[in-house]
């Protein structure tokens, strides 16, 4: 296909994808109820990519995993793959604008940007540690069927009325707002920075942007492995949002009683105090969201934070049926 084709210039050391979370999974269920979830260990040289739908995704998920992992001596790439500018209320709240114009909305989407930097930086990144791709918030979803392939205009976002990211966000050159496009820019990404580890939403979030960015990382990982099959990886998975799980005062981060843990069980990672206040001031950072829902930012502000690993997947787009939303 026209841009599946260019990833083919772009070398990873090896793939094949592992899943430890096989045996973990076997352990997990051989563990008697009393005992303690697994825990998640971080390797040294980790190269963490994470996969955030929206800024404030990747801090909210992993603000401490991503600590830990440069503290470590590894390196972190976080992904945007929208602006999160498709967000009407919380235009609406920081502009004081009833009926926001696309101006409006791509304003918001800059300001998020900015915010997403700053968390980073607060969490001890460096600036060259994220990529913005710009695909459309809250479209996400149509992306992975409708709006899959050339065969039909782009997507067109309903709030900044764009088809396709700013050039200067193009990795992929003539990049539109096609479910092809946005595989092979994660593709890319992922041949040029050759994570060791990836972390991306898990399908069953309720969000369905995080639940397409799932099906995306999927189908990007088929690629890479269609032309480098020696290459390993381990995949994680986070979850923002589900049902109206607990956020209790000052406890652990439980994981969702109604969600097994894919094929690891629940993982749990203990965030030092210190990762704690450094995950609590790169939320503040996001203003933009505090101002609207302080409360459920500060609800994964906690002592842990929780992943578990999938199944076994091999995922190909454009998708049969609707995966996440009504098309
Ligand atoms: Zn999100």
């Amino acid at each position: 296909m026209r841009k599946r084709a260019v990833f083919a210039v772009y070398t990873v050391a090896a793939i094949t994808l592992l899943w430890p979370g096989v045996d973990a999974s076997a352990r997990a269920r051989r563990q008697p109820a009393h005992t303690p979830p697994p825990t998640l260990e971080v390797p040294p040289e980790t190269r963490l990519l994470v996969i955030a739908p929206h800024p404030d995704d990747e801090t909210l998920a992993a603000g401490g995993l991503m600590q830990r992992v440069h503290e470590s001596g590894g390196h972190v790439n976080v992904v945007y793959l929208t602006d999160g500018d498709g967000y009407p209320e919380g235009v609406q709240s920081e502009g004081h604008v009833e009926s926001p114009s696309a101006s409006d909305y791509r304003g918001y989407g800059r300001q998020r940007r900015r915010e997403a930097r700053d968390a980073l930086a607060a969490l001890g990144l460096d600036r060259a540690s994220h990529t913005f791709l710009s695909f459309p918030d809250g479209g996400l979803c149509k992306l992975t069927r409708t709006y899959w392939s050339e065969r039909r205009t782009a997507f067109r976002s309903p709030y900044t009325r764009l088809d396709r990211p700013p050039k200067s966000e193009m990795i992929v050159p003539d990049t539109e707002y096609r479910g092809e496009d946005l595989t092979q820019e994660i593709a890319r990404i992922i041949g040029d920075f050759r994570p060791t580890m990836i972390l991306a939403p898990r399908k069953e979030d309720q969000h369905a942007d995080h639940c397409a960015a799932w099906f995306f990382l999927g189908d990007a990982l088929t690629d890479v492995r269609r032309v480098h099959p020696d290459y390993t990886v381990d995949v994680l998975n986070y979850i923002v949002h589900f049902y109206a799980w607990p956020f209790e005062e000052d406890g652990p981060r439980l994981e969702p009683p109604a969600l097994r843990g894919g094929a690891s069980g629940w993982l749990r990672f203990a965030l030092t105090p210190a990762e704690v206040r450094t995950k609590r001031a790169a939320l503040k950072k996001y203003s933009t969201q505090m101002h609207v829902m302080d409360w459920f930012l500060a609800g994964f502000a906690r002592r842990n934070e929780v992943f578990s690993r999938p199944s076994a997947f091999r995922v190909v787009l454009p998708s049969r049926r609707n995966l996440c939303c009504d098309q």
